[in-house]
């Protein structure tokens, strides 16, 4: 890594976001950085939450579908061919009131910043929210999913659990009934979280039923997933249901805390951008899960990549002018 030069361009994540925002400033000689996180964390890892998912079949181009993490190696080598550099690093710290911005890696206590740079682009992404059981995380991507857009497809004629009660579960829940022969909503309580127009739609729905004041204990299966037992919050009985697919749906969270009080974000923690991927701090750009809880898809996210390189393109233009 060069040292003591005012980068252009830091990128920070690797995602479809981070990697395409690298893709476009590096092909407009920007020379971007990107720090693409640490594989020893699971939250941040590098490539993002593809990373965490078998088949992807809705990215345009791969008329047969590629896995998540070929397209995540694909596009890092696609971003490398046109010079952008990739450390294996995550930042410690940044600051965002300084001109040029500051970033750490490693220490965060040592005065000096690590790297210094002219526009920031914040692609960090946002994790799902997990129960946090040990088989859930060994059954991601065989049967366990976050994303029904992204996997409801592979579930045709199966038997399907959602768990969560809020409008992501109702939403994956109505969603996989085109798909799944069953829908059954896992829910802690006895009274949902969701909107009043999404639950009347998921109670009109004959293929979706309900658990209520179940929480989950296990996920079962081999190496796939055969089924999930629940205990009965009211009585402590255990059960099992038989399941193809668990879709976990209570919630996400943006991986922002990197950024608390120095940059604006919504009531859930999002960054807030406007005019594209603009930030309230000038030459900080987001794009990607970070600041869309919204669509939150791959494609999605690298759109708001290439927006933010440009953007971040057209401001190093006209700080050069002034
Ligand atoms: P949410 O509203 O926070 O709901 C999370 C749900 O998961 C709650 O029902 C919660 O149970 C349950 N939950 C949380 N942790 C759990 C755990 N460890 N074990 C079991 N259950 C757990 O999250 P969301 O549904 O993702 O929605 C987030 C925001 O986006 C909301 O403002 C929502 O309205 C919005 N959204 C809107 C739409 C739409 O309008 N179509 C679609 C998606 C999201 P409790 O109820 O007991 O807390």
């Amino acid at each position: 890594m060069e040292s003591g030069a005012v980068r252009d361009v830091v990128i920070l994540g690797s995602g479809p976001a981070g990697l395409t925002s690298a893709i476009y400033s590096a092909r407009a000689d920007l020379r971007p950085l990107v720090l693409e996180g640490e594989p020893s964390s699971s939250s941040d890892q590098p490539g993002g939450q593809l990373m965490l998912t078998t088949e992807v079949e809705n990215f345009p181009g791969f008329a047969h579908g590629v896995l998540g993490p070929e397209l995540m190696v694909s596009m890092r080598a696609q971003a490398e061919r046109f010079g952008a550099e990739i450390l294996t690093e995550r930042a410690s710290r940044v600051d965002l009131a300084s001109t040029p911005i500051g970033i750490w890696i490693g220490d965060r206590d040592v005065p000096e910043p690590t790297l210094k740079t002219k526009t920031l682009i914040i692609a960090t992404g946002a994790r799902s929210l997990m129960l946090g059981i040990e088989n859930e995380a060994r059954l991601l991507g065989y049967g366990v999913s976050t994303c029904a857009t992204c996997d409801g497809f592979f579930f045709r004629d199966k038997q399907i659990v959602v768990v969560g009660g809020g409008d992501s579960a109702l939403e994956e829940a109505l969603f996989l009934t085109k798909f799944g022969d069953s829908v059954t909503v896992v829910h802690r309580r006895k009274e949902l979280r969701a909107s009043k127009i999404m639950q009347d739609r998921a109670f009109r729905n004959e293929k979706i039923a309900f658990r209520w004041d179940s929480v989950v204990v296990d996920v079962l299966g081999g190496e796939r997933v055969t089924g999930l037992r629940i205990r009965d919050v009211n009585t402590g009985e255990e059960s099992d249901i038989s399941a193809d697919g668990v879709f976990v749906a209570i919630g996400h969270a943006p991986s922002t805390e990197l950024f608390a009080g120095q940059i604006d974000t919504d009531e859930a923690g999002y960054l807030v951008t406007h005019d594209g991927t603009r930030t309230n701090v000038p030459g900080v750009f987001a794009c990607g899960d970070v600041q869309d809880h919204v669509y939150r898809q791959a494609v999605t996210a690298a759109g708001s990549g290439c927006m933010a390189a440009i953007e971040a393109e057209r401001y190093l233009s006209s700080l050069a002018e002034t």
